[in-house]
């Protein structure tokens, strides 16, 4: 079992595979994107899968990829199947934009994969294409229904709510659990990403969506089950889905992080907001031994922060884009 310096036991880890992304989402990146890593820094496939098996013998059960947008890195489906084949990993999940997702849907259930976050943050064509400057809304939406088609679940549709972008749509996105078998995770606003637009007011707490909730029905909470996250679960009385609320800004639930992340060049960081980064990427490529990396992710673990500096006076925003770290 891994036991961090807080004896919070760790046994998740997000893989980014990609840092390459097919939107540009505003509060997220430039229109242009960002400085991308080189092909030759980026860790194959091989090299995540031993880095896997590594620390699934220390404890991690875990794993959830990410990106960038892990959808448009090739190989990704042989990658999901060779994941799911490692005994320790119990709970496999990716995130995706879903702009790739009618494509991928069945081929990554057929490859082992239970389920899926779909990030959406606009049930509108125009404003979808406004927030992430592709104009794909149907593509997206069709990508849920063939994950709902092929039974990928839960379905998990993570929604970042910012004041004046998309405030207006949080009963919109409620009213979908109440005939589909979606969970509709409302997240805030966090200061990373295209952070030089983020302003605290922007930010839509998790009290004030939840009075938002309360005008679609009744809001029946859910007990959290092992594999929670950080979300709180209700559900709407009556609904077929359920709502989640995941607020690191208003109330950080760091006391109960279990995570660790795995950059796309081979750096374990030991939380989203911290820059302090474990390189991997040398011992994987330069004869290191599983006790070599072993020895990395113990050492990422002893240096994991007991919280996340946002609303402390320690905050500075993180070097790294979300998109090169993975949300
Ligand atoms: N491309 C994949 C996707 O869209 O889910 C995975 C990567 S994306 C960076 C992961 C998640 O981070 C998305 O749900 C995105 O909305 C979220 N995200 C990015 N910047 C954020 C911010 N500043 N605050 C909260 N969530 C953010």
């Amino acid at each position: 079992m891994l036991l961090d310096p807080f004896r919070r036991k760790i046994n998740y880890l997000r893989i980014s595979i990609t840092d390459r992304c097919n939107l540009r989402c505003r509060y997220c990146m430039p229109e242009g994107g960002i400085p991308l890593i080189p092909h030759e820094e980026i860790l194959t496939y091989e090299e995540i899968l031993r880095l896997v098996r590594v620390f699934a013998t220390e404890g991690i059960s875990k794993v959830r990829l990410t990106g960038g947008e892990p959808l448009v890195r090739k190989g990704i489906v042989d990658f999901v199947s060779r994941l799911s084949q490692i005994e320790e990993i119990k709970d496999l999940s990716l995130t995706s934009n879903g702009i790739l997702l009618k494509e991928f849907a069945q081929d990554l259930k057929n490859a082992g994969l239970k389920r899926i976050n779909v990030s959406l943050d606009s049930l509108r064509k125009e404003r979808f294409y406004h927030i992430t400057r592709r104009d794909d809304f149907e593509g997206v939406w069709a990508g849920i229904e063939e994950a709902l088609k092929v039974g990928l679940s839960p379905i998990k549709i993570n929604m970042v709510a910012i004041q004046g972008l998309n405030d207006d749509e949080i009963e919109s996105f409620a009213r979908l659990t109440l005939t589909l078998p979606l969970t509709i995770r409302y997240i805030e606003y966090m200061p990373s990403g295209n952070g030089e637009e983020w302003k605290e007011s922007d930010i839509l707490t998790i009290p004030q969506i939840k009075n938002q909730l309360e005008n679609v029905g009744k809001l029946v909470s859910i007990p959290s089950d092992r594999w929670d996250g950080p979300a709180k679960r209700f559900r709407i009385e009556g609904a077929l889905g359920e709502i989640g609320l995941i607020g690191p800004v208003s109330s950080h639930f760091c006391a109960d992080c279990n995570r660790l992340r795995l950059t796309p060049d081979g750096k374990i960081r030991t939380c989203l907001f911290s820059d302090e980064e474990i390189d991997v990427k040398e011992l994987l490529r330069n004869g290191g031994s599983d006790h070599d990396l072993k020895e990395q992710l113990l050492l990422a673990l002893k240096k994991k922060p007991e919280r996340h500096p946002i609303n402390t006076h320690q905050f500075k925003k993180c070097q790294r884009n979300m998109s090169a770290i993975g949300g």
